[in-house]
């Protein structure tokens, strides 16, 4: 684990500027309802704030079609904490020679992450951002990110304990198989995982048949090279945010369902004065925004602006059929278009044991709705294929009940060219603070206590390296 070095910390403290709110105002308007910006929600509302959130999105109590949503109630019913589950993806545009590739800008299709119909200059420089970020520079971010994984982990603990009653009865589960199909890549990740401290149990393929019989057949057929137990978990997300959104509630959150938020309201240059909502200007002493993906529009005179793009998953959903799986699952695949797929245990319509997967990277560019159908359908092919080698009598259970096809969903990540998340402070008229949040890629959910602890420090005046580590100048310091 990478503790954190005091000389790295006080350059990057001297070279971004971090505007930190004063005590003063304990009133707070966050705009954006994903699990990011409700679990800064509770944070703030147990620490005194009077919270108003603002969401474009329905109530997700009403359970509108999922199309209606962002991320995080959008997608399949399942997300994991694990402490690799935001990470750096940057060197994944890299050919074994070390080169840079095209990797954004290559349709799906043809092996890239394409799925944009078209881009922008401004876009392909950003894709070119993500290309050519040096792989040193890539490893000093990817330490970054799992140090704020870890601490998210302590706060997801502290968060088990404070409130069982939001896990309990959202699908918890404990502890997550990791599965590898490459030996070489396996024998990677038990170190990696190692570094983190991670690692639970060290699986051979015939241990894996062994403590989980649903995997016979992927084990039996060379599917799998090897196994892990990790550290994590996984729950049933549209149910937890459902039951978070009432638990905030009862704790006097107030919410604005259906309410777009069209921009910041600034002061003057530099200092913003509140955000507006159909013409009017909504005040409030500090305001959080973490739009997802769909910040474009709100984000416009910040620095975070057009720094978050899209990068969409597929789900598909199969019944968990005997004998069961009873660990969530997370398989790679190296060099697979569906080359990590979450497995989360959950429930089904009817209350029936199903099999939540999720997958798959498709740059949509910053326009999340930027989404070619023919590359779509080859990353749910993608997906499919995975299903079907590890688990293919639930395959073959949900191509027969019609399930594979009904439940066809995708969402859209908020994602950066260099894989940090984003977290910036902007002065507001007394001494309050506009905190933007954003971008963590495959770990928005897993992080979120950390993000969370981040912004309420932002508001009282009191620091936390996130401020600088997912500062948004950050990346430029290294191209002056
Ligand atoms: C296939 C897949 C699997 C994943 N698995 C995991 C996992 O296992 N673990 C994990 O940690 N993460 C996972 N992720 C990523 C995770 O889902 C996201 O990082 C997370 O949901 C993002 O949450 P958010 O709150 O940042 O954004 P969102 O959930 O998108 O929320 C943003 C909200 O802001 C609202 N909004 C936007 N603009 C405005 C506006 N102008 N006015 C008002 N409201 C606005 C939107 O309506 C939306 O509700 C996965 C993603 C995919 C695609």
């Amino acid at each position: 684990m990478a503790t954190p070095d005091p000389d790295a910390e006080r350059v990057l403290a001297d070279a971004l500027p971090v505007h930190l709110g004063s005590a003063a105002g304990r009133s707070t308007i966050l705009v954006g309802a994903g699990v990011v910006n409700l679990v800064s929600a509770l944070t703030l509302l147990r620490a005194g704030h009077d919270v108003l959130v603002c969401d474009a999105a329905p109530d997700p109590r009403d359970g509108a079609p999922w199309t209606a949503y962002g991320c995080t109630r959008g997608g399949g019913d399942g997300r994991m904490f694990t402490l690799t589950e935001a990470d750096s993806y940057n060197s994944r545009a890299r050919t074994a020679d070390g080169a840079s590739n095209d990797l954004l800008t290559r349709p799906v299709s043809d092996g890239g992450w394409r799925l944009a119909r078209s881009l922008s200059d401004t876009e392909l420089r950003w894709a070119e951002e993500f290309h050519q970020l040096p792989p040193w520079l890539a490893d000093n971010y990817n330490a970054d990110i799992f140090e704020v994984n870890r601490r998210a982990g302590d706060g997801w603990t502290r968060l088990l304990a404070s409130d069982p009653d939001l896990f309990e009865t959202t699908g918890y589960r404990d502890v997550i198989l990791r599965l590898y199909s490459d030996e070489e890549y396996y024998r990677w990740h038990v170190a990696r995982n190692e570094k983190v401290g991670a690692i639970r149990t060290v699986l051979t393929p015939n241990q894996v048949r062994d403590g989980y019989p649903a995997l016979a057949d992927a084990c039996g057929d060379g599917t799998v090279a090897g196994g892990l137990e990790v550290v994590g978990f996984t729950v049933n997300i549209h149910e937890f945010v459902e039951k978070l959104v009432g638990l905030l509630e009862a704790e006097g959150a107030r919410f604005r369902w259906g309410t777009t938020v069209s921009g910041i309201a600034w002061a003057s240059p530099g200092v913003a004065d509140g955000v507006v909502v159909d013409g009017e200007v909504l005040r409030a002493p500090n305001i959080v925004v973490s739009p997802g993906a769909y910040g474009r529009e709100v984000l416009r005179g910040t620095a975070s602006h057009e720094l978050v793009q899209g990068m969409l998953g597929v789900w598909l959903t199969v019944p968990n059929v005997e004998p069961m799986l009873d660990h969530s699952v997370k398989i790679s695949r190296e060099g697979h278009r569906a080359e990590e797929t979450n497995v989360t245990l959950g429930t089904g319509e009817h209350g029936e044991p199903v099999l939540v997967c999720g997958a798959g990277y498709g740059w949509t560019g910053a326009d999340p709705t930027n989404i070619d159908g023919a590359e779509l359908d080859v990353l749910f092919d993608a997906l499919e294929d995975t299903i079907l080698r590890f688990f293919p009598k639930a395959h073959a259970a949900a191509v027969r009940s019609g399930l594979l096809e009904r439940s066809r969903r995708h969402c859209v990540r908020p994602w950066t060219a260099t894989c940090l998340g984003v977290f910036e402070t902007i002065p507001m008229p007394d001494g309050g603070a506009l905190v933007v949040t954003g971008g963590h890629n495959t770990g928005g959910f897993a992080q979120s206590p950390a993000i969370a602890e981040a912004v309420l420090a932002a508001l009282v005046g009191g620091k936390d390296p996130m401020h600088t580590r997912y500062h948004p100048s950050r990346p430029g310091l290294f191209s002056r």
